[in-house]
């Protein structure tokens, strides 16, 4: 295999997004290749050996390794400006080991308390069942993140923007209070994607994914990555991936690999669509309140636009009526699909208190923000206008 020709590093974005991390067979394939293979074969038993021993380049089992998988990893790590990247078969393979790979028994987590559901799990319920304490706070207060510091505090987590109030959570700030605590900072920064935010210049130490979302982009694969220092990734995180094994299948490292060629395109588009789209919702009959971090009214609209490129591609919005008017609005809608994924090239809309909040109880989604009458959008690629033109109907004003 050959490895890009040219210095990658040097590359513009848009050009890491598209050629980074490929390596060609001898077949000089111009599109990359997909290694769907479990295992490798040795020329001999000493090349075995050496492979085993750590001293000859190649590769040895799917569960450590794979070109496909690989080709994905640099080409990530290229574009988020990581020295080293890690593909997980899930979002939530990504963030539980990135988790168990900086915490033993003993240590504790603070955690911005809107966060992903299932992340939420992993650091609420999973981690005190082995001896790490965590600690949820309004990630938007710094005051709360300092008082929840303790002697052991080892991690400090948080996704933003949040899922599904937008809430921002500032990066250096944080990332600050962790340096002076010797914790490290994982961030999940999904809904910003590479393209919009980069933890690690803020000086977050771990970035995590779920390349389902945005990476994918077209409602395919699930996946995930984990991304931070070569020495973090080869001396911390490695181990913990190749022992528990959650891997990224090659088929679907080759269809995430294929995807970041277009996310540059897909993402603006998408970010485009939804500041437009946000723009006209303001002030609207039947609609309450437009969520949406690059917009005015947004209560952190000057930190969203410090910290991220454009304001993302999902807006939440508050509909009058409760869960009716909130389930009449959905309903009404032809374009939008009802689903609880996002970043789809297919725009969707979601219910959180019925469907991906629905595990809370009603005093955890008060303290949230979650009302009945909130409704998630995440902006696809379809035209502009004819995605208004369906708000439109589904308000009730055609
Ligand atoms: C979807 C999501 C995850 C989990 O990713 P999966 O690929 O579904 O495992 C984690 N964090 C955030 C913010 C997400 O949106």
């Amino acid at each position: 295999m050959t490895q890009d020709k040219g210095n990658a590093a040097q590359w513009r974005p848009a050009t890491r997004l598209v050629r980074g991390g490929t390596r060609r067979s001898h077949f000089g394939e111009t599109s990359e290749a997909l290694y769907l293979s479990s295992g490798f074969v040795y020329e001999n038993a000493e090349t075995a050996e050496a492979r085993f021993l750590g001293e000859s380049d190649g590769f040895v089992y799917s569960r450590f390794g794979n070109p496909s998988v690989a080709m994905f990893e640099q080409r990530l790590a290229l574009f988020e400006g990581a020295e080293a990247c890690r593909g997980t078969a899930s979002g939530m393979a990504a963030v539980t080991a990135a988790l168990l790979s900086i915490l033993k028994a003993g240590d504790h987590v603070v955690a911005a308390r809107a966060m992903f559901g299932s992340c939420n799990y992993v650091i609420a319920v999973l981690l005190p069942r082995f001896g790490v304490e965590s600690t949820l706070v309004d990630g938007r207060d710094l005051a709360a993140w300092r008082r929840a510091m303790r002697p052991n505090t080892r991690a400090l987590f948080a996704e933003t923007p949040s899922n599904p109030m937008l809430e921002i959570v500032d990066l250096r700030a944080v990332a600050t209070l962790a340096r002076e605590a010797g914790a490290r900072l994982v961030i999940d920064n999904v809904f910003a994607t590479p393209l919009l935010q980069r933890p690690l210049e803020f000086g977050a130490d771990i970035v995590v994914y779920s390349a389902t979302k945005h990476i994918d982009g077209q409602g395919r694969c699930l996946g995930g990555a984990i991304l931070g220092s070569a020495q973090y990734v080869m001396d911390e995180l490695t181990p913990i991936l190749r022992n528990t094994g959650p891997s990224l299948s090659p088929f679907n490292a080759w269809v995430l690999l294929k995807s970041l060629e277009t996310l540059e395109l897909r993402v603006t588009r998408m970010c485009d669509n939804a500041a437009t789209l946000a723009g006209r919702l303001v002030g609207r009959r039947g609609i309450e309140r437009v969520l949406y971090p690059f917009l005015d009214s947004h209560s952190q609209v000057a930190l969203a636009r410090r910290q991220m490129g454009a304001g993302g591609s999902i807006i939440t919005l508050e509909i009058e009526g409760g869960k009716a008017g909130a389930f009449r609005f959905l309903n009404r809608l032809r374009l939008f699909d009802i689903s609880n994924n996002l970043g789809d090239a297919k725009s969707l809309v979601t219910h959180p208190a019925t469907t991906t909040h629905q595990r809370l109880t009603p005093a955890e989604r008060a303290e949230l923000g979650i009302t009945d009458g909130l409704v998630r959008l995440s902006i696809g690629l379809e035209d502009v206008d004819d995605l208004g033109d369906d708000l439109n109907v589904a308000q009730g004003d055609a």
